[in-house]
């Protein structure tokens, strides 16, 4: 069943450091100064419950509890990170990420 955009976000990154920094050996703090939702499919009056709605929803969306009762979030969007460090002068670096499933199959 698709769901609707927005319903989670971005989940927090479990760790992340500087690539410059950690090669020359020092340490720094990292800001995000962007993130931006990218590549994302949408289908119009999509809603199982109310196909004639004009609905956005996202591609492939999916919440659902597996047959051993486990809950999964599928989550096809794609976020683009831009990162400063605290250095003289900062680096700047991105990356694109997507919420991980907790069950650990997707994406
Ligand atoms: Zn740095
Ligand atoms: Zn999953």
């Amino acid at each position: 069943m698709p769901i609707r955009r927005n319903v989670i976000g971005m989940l927090p990154a479990p760790g992340l450091k500087c690539p410059e920094c950690v090669a020359a050996g020092i340490t720094s703090t990292v800001r995000t100064i962007s993130m931006a939702a990218e590549r994302i499919e949408y289908e119009q009056g999509a809603d199982p419950t109310n196909p004639d709605e004009d609905r956005e929803w996202v591609r492939g969306w999916e919440l659902l509890y597996d047959a051993q009762g486990a809950y999964h979030i599928h989550d096809p969007i794609e976020y683009v990170f831009e990162y400063s460090c605290d250095n003289d002068p900062p680096h700047y670096f991105s990356e694109i990420r997507q919420n991980p499933c907790p069950q650990g199959d997707y994406p």
